[in-house]
This record gives C-alpha cells, structure tokens and sequence, in this order.
C-alpha cells in the first residue's frame, strides 16, 4: 500500500482554500477515485512526492518536460537569468533569441509573439484570425482541447472530457453558438459547416490530436484542411502546443509539409516554465498592437526566466540524434506493451506516435471522439492506482497521453513493462 498520509493533510487543508483542492482539474486524481499525490520534488524520470514515495513520472508536467525533471543545463540557465532580475516589463534579449529560435525552427512563422501559456497563445490566435478575416465563426474538434478561453469549451477534450462535463457552464450562448465542432478525421463534416455558413474565420486543430488520449490523423486529412479552408476563404491554425517540438525540431507541420496560417506553441518552448506563443505569416501577425490596433498584452510575457528556460531547452534538442534517441526509448515500451496485450490477449487500442503513446481501454481502433468514448474508464482507473502502488506515475485520466522523455532509461522502461504486466495479470 501506498503511504499517503502527508498528502492528504494537506489535500485536506488544500480543499478548504482552494476549489477542489488543486489549481487545474485532472491533478485531482477525480477520475482515478483517489486523492491525489503533492510533489515534493523531482529529477530527470522521477517524480517524489511529500511521503518520500518516488515514482517514474509518464505526464512529464503534461508535455513540457521532453529532457524529463530538472534538468541540469535549464535549471543552470533559469539560475543565472534570475540572478539578473526576475521580469522587467521591458523588452529583453532572451525574446528575440527565442523568437529566433521558433521562426528559423518552423518555416511557416513569420513573426511570433510570447505569452505566458498555451491558452493565451490560443485564445489570442483566434481573435486575429477573426479581425483579419472580418468573420465570427470558429470551427473545432470534439475531443480537441485548446486551453480554456471561452470559444473553445464546447465539446473540449483534456480535464473537460475526463468529467464528462464536455461545455462549460458560464459560456455565453452567443459566443458558443460562434464555435461550430466537426469531427475529427472526417472532412465531410468540416465542409457541412462550410457549406452552410461563410462566417467562418479559422480551423482550429491539433495535428496531432493529444488531449483524447492520442489520435493520430489520417493519411490527407490536414491537407483537406488546408484545402478547404483555402477554398473558402478561412485561417488554418495548427495548435501546437502539445506537438510543437515534440517530434522534431520544429513543429509537426515540418513533418507533414502543410504550412497553416497561424501556429500556437507552449509547453516543450518554455522548458518547464509558463511559456506560450503565437506565430503566422507576416501579413496577419502586424495586425497586433502596437503594429496593428488587434489588441494582446501581458504583465509577464517575454518573461526573462521563462526566455532562458526555453532558449537553454531548444539548444538542447538540437543535439544530434536527440529525437531519434527518445523515439527508440519510447519504442521500446510501446513494442513491450503491445508484448504484453498480446500474451495477456488483450485487446486493447494503443495509440503510438514518437515519444507519445496512450493505452486505450477499448477493442475498437481510436481514431476520433466517438471511438474514444467507448473506453472502459473505470478498468483504466484500477490500472492506473495499481500502478502508482508498482511505482509507475501514468496519466490519471484515460484521456491523457503518456509522455516518454530523454532522461527515461532502459531500466525505467523495463521496470515500467514488468509492473505492466503485473498489473494487467490481475484486472483484466
Ligand atoms: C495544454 C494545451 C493547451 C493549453 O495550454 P496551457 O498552457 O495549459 O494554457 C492548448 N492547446 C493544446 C493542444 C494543449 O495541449
């Protein structure tokens, strides 16, 4: 059994202060039903939480940590940039460096603009592809999450989708009704809203669909996208929070060779720390103040510390070989997973992309919301607390991905396979 006393003293001071104990809704452990664990500290794949527990952490911070916890060379930089002030409100050199950086590493960013998180990235992204079109309308994915401005809460994947509470209340209905939802993978729904609107400003879209769990796109799809919303007039925006240098040294459109309109990033760009930005073509991108009168600002975007977090991180994937590592890595576990359904003779789905995987308690193929929803969560739930007493820290929600970073070693994974197939021996 798992020693949890300290944690929940203070889950239980942490309830009486703070909505649900926790700053952002999933670390609640709500879907797995148990309290959840306060970290202490952490350091390369492991995670130790205030009753000296240790695990081999799977959410990596929910995707920035790609170099895993602490590591040596960010945390180096993040020193050295604090001992020369913690924020200025004034232009600084590590934003043109990361700027830099971001436009060299993704051709189709022209100009790019920080923030402080991928919602504001995204929110943002938004509000100029509806000044730059003069059109209202918005059209996303069911199960896509693109943080929690207001447009985006109808039919939202992330802690949304793990509730079971997909719209938000507190959205006004004219604004919801400014959101149209297709399905992801399916362009004939994307030209049905087309079809019977010409409001519509932007597509926005995860290339790689991460907060379902992990849906991969198929063969054409984005380049539909790109196609029709070139046909009609709209922005296409990649939101690449999740994706963004997670498997390669640019985005996933370097990947795939389609180049949206708009791009948002966050996450792996601020190296642990609160980063988001926001980048495009030229011609949109001036339409923001003080170039343009489309307004977007912030108290602590650009912020210095944040800028050498991420400056120090870019440097280091661009290490030779450093994606081809971590995708062996993450290789083979997924190839020891798939071992062990098959001698368990298990059919569940297990999606797989680079250094991200998730493990879908369903027989169908995952490849959009409604085949997500067919997942049995609560058998995800008992895997998930049979792990965590087996020292392995996956995502507490079946919609979460896995995430494998560099600082995971052999004997993590082979630690992580044969607690795996300790676990599955029992609740399957
Ligand atoms: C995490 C995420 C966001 C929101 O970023 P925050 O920094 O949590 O605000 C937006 N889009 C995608 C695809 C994400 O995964």
């Amino acid at each position: 059994m798992l020693n949890m006393e300290r944690s929940k003293e203070l889950f239980t001071m942490a309830r009486e202060i703070i909505p649900g104990g926790v700053n952002s809704p999933v670390r609640a452990f709500k879907a797995v039903g148990m309290d959840p664990l306060f970290i202490k500290k952490a350091k390369g794949s492991r995670v130790c939480d205030v009753d000296d527990n240790s695990f081999i952490d799977y959410v990596c911070s929910w995707g920035p940590l790609i170099m895993g916890h602490a590591h040596p060379q960010v945390v180096a930089a993040i020193c050295r940039a604090a001992e020369l002030g913690t924020s200025y409100g004034a232009p600084c050199k590590g934003e043109v460096e990361l700027a830099q950086m971001i436009c060299e590493a993704i051709p189709s960013i022209e100009k790019v603009r920080m923030v402080s998180s991928g919602t504001e990235a995204t929110m943002s992204a938004i509000r100029l592809a509806r000044a730059y079109t003069g059109r209202n309308a918005i059209i996303k994915f069911a199960g896509c999450y693109h943080g929690h401005a207001d447009s985006f809460l109808i039919k939202a994947g992330s802690g949304l989708l793990t509730a079971g509470v997909p719209n938000s209340p507190g959205v006004p209905a004219a604004l919801a009704q400014q959101t149209r939802v297709a399905n992801y993978n399916d362009i004939d729904s994307v030209a049905r809203i087309f079809d019977q609107s010409s409001d519509v400003a932007a597509v926005i879209v995860e290339p790689v669909a991460g907060n379902m769990g992990l849906v991969l796109p198929e063969p054409g799809f984005l380049k539909a996208l790109r196609e029709i919303t070139e046909q009609y007039g709209a922005l296409l925006i990649f939101d690449e929070v999740i994706s963004g240098f997670r498997f390669c040294y640019g985005g996933y459109q370097n990947i795939t060779g389609i180049t949206p309109d708009l791009t948002t990033l966050g996450k792996i760009i601020g190296g642990g720390l609160p980063v988001g930005a926001y980048g495009g073509k030229q011609e949109i991108m001036d339409l923001i103040a003080p170039e343009g009168n489309v307004y977007q600002a912030g108290t602590l975007s650009g912020n210095p510390l944040a800028m050498a977090a991420g400056i120090a991180s870019l440097k280091l994937l661009q290490t030779d070989n450093f994606y081809h590592e971590l995708e062996a890595t993450a290789a083979n576990l997924t190839n020891g997973l798939k071992k062990i359904l098959a001698d368990h003779h298990l059919k569940y789905s297990l999606n797989h992309i680079g250094s991200v995987f998730c493990l879908f308690f369903t027989s169908e193929q995952v490849a959009d919301y409604i085949s997500v929803l067919s997942c049995d969560t609560v058998k995800y739930a008992d895997f998930f607390r049979s792990l965590l007493k087996e020292g392995i820290y996956f995502p507490p929600s079946q919609f979460e991905l896995c995430f494998v970073s560099s600082a995971h070693q052999t004997e993590d994974i082979q630690n992580t396979l044969l607690a795996v197939d300790k676990v599955l021996d029992k609740i399957s």
